[in-house]
């Protein structure tokens, strides 16, 4: 869980985690269903799901037994890699073997004066290998900790607190701070030494060493150090999502969402019927393949002027810069898509929240009902999209909804 989220916004869900499924045979019991509802929000999906499949390997393939060696664990159980494995079998399990996590690779680079990009391979095998000989063997959990403490609370990544340091007598991105302000002062009584010293000359390729092109920058002193490659940007990709909606019983608004596949990005994971676009399409062509698509679902007509253009939500994913295009289609009656390729359900509001969904499909939730109050506050008639036809759904007088009738008509000839 805080992997990738910090620790203010985890501790509610590993509570109400550990009181549903304190024991790993509960875990074990639990469904994928449930294991996503919970995690709802947090981000990296897949991980919920391999901790609880990792749980039922435990109990139905290694007699309840965890694993207590990092190399076992790393090994035997799905999700398991060699950070997790290594605070695990040090922390719970007291054997002698280091970690490596971010703040760790920038205490040791800073420690060690590594310069490389530090998520190459050369850097990682060599902190894993200072890892394993600087951990101490009598107490191997509490010195992992300590030192990702170190790098969470005194060795943080734009102001660290080198004074303050229990370790800085042995650290050289300090002495080289040191060093580089001697050769200033130098430098300005006009005593400087004429041949570079080896740290700055940039040849014999060493591997951990700052590249020749990124020379020392006196300005960020110790926090030269790590060094990072350039970030990978994240691919853009768009998808239509149509946010299908009805009155229930007491006049509520009740909202259709469908079951991703068990596997890929949001496995099993609840989301608005929802199509990938290929990038730069005319919104009229985007809303002509979502009718389609929703009509080979339901096996009936949809006509693409029944779809109310809601806007853009955009929401980033670590690896994905994704953009929903947003449609809502008001309808009266029940509509069921076809369950043996998509599960599908109604929900109210509430149900909805507590179901497994994504927080990109809240914020598309959000949008409708943004739309929505703004029309209902205003009394007015939406606007119509730019490009958008008169007498589509974007120019209807609002809160009004389709009949079934007209959801499923055949579209007519343009
Ligand atoms: Fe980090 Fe400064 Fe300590 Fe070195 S002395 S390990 S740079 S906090």
């Amino acid at each position: 869980m805080l992997q990738q989220t910090q620790v203010a916004t985890v501790i509610d869900y590993y509570n109400r985690w550990m009181q549903k499924w304190p024991t790993l045979q509960a875990l074990a019991e639990a469904s994928l269903e449930e294991v996503n509802e919970l995690w709802a929000g947090l981000g990296y999906y897949s991980r919920g799901k391999r901790l609880q499949e990792a749980a039922r390997k435990v109990v139905s393939e290694l007699a309840g037994r965890m694993p207590r060696t990092a190399e076992d664990l790393q090994k035997l159980l799905p999700g398991v890699g060699r950070y997790t494995a290594g605070a695990i079998a040090s922390i719970s399990y007291g054997q002698a073997t280091g970690v490596v996590d971010g703040n760790v690779i920038r205490v040791l680079c800073r420690l060690r004066c590594i310069g490389a990009d530090s998520s190459s391979p050369a850097v990682i095998d060599r902190l894993w290998d200072m890892a394993n000989a600087l951990v101490d063997r009598s107490r191997p959990g509490d010195f992992n900790q300590a030192l990702m403490e170190l790098g969470a609370t005194v060795c943080v990544p734009k102001a660290p607190l080198c004074e303050e340091c229990p370790v800085k007598q042995h650290c050289r991105a300090r002495r080289r701070v040191e060093k580089e302000l001697g050769l200033a002062s130098r430098r300005l009584l006009g005593t400087c030494p004429p041949v570079p010293d080896v740290e700055d000359c940039g040849v014999g390729g060493c591997p951990l060493c700052p590249p020749a092109t990124e020379p020392w920058d006196s300005s960020l002193g110790v926090t030269n150090f790590p060094r990072k490659a350039a970030k990978k940007q994240p691919r853009a990709a768009r998808t239509a999502a149509c946010v299908l909606e009805r009155r229930g019983r007491c006049g509520a608004p009740q909202y259709l969402i469908v079951q991703r596949p068990s596997s890929g990005l949001l496995a099993g994971l609840w989301e608005f019927p929802s199509l990938p676009l290929a990038l730069g399409l005319q919104e009229e062509k985007q809303r002509e393949l979502l009718a389609d698509h929703l009509q080979a679902w339901t096996g009936r007509p949809v006509a693409a002027g029944g779809l109310r253009y809601v806007g853009e939500v955009i929401h980033i994913f670590s690896h994905i810069h994704q953009t929903y295009v947003v449609y809502s289609l008001p309808v009266d009656g029940d509509v069921t898509l076809d369950p043996v390729s998509s599960p599908s359900r109604w929900v109210t509001e509430e149900e909805f929240h507590a179901s497994a969904v994504s927080t990109a499909m809240k914020k598309v939730l959000k949008a409708c009902e943004k739309q929505r109050g703004e029309q209902n506050g205003s009394g007015k008639v939406s606007k119509r999209k730019r490009g958008a036809k008169p007498g589509g759904a974007g120019s209807r007088p609002t809160g009004t909804q389709l009949s079934l009738h007209a959801f499923f008509r055949t579209p007519s000839p343009q």
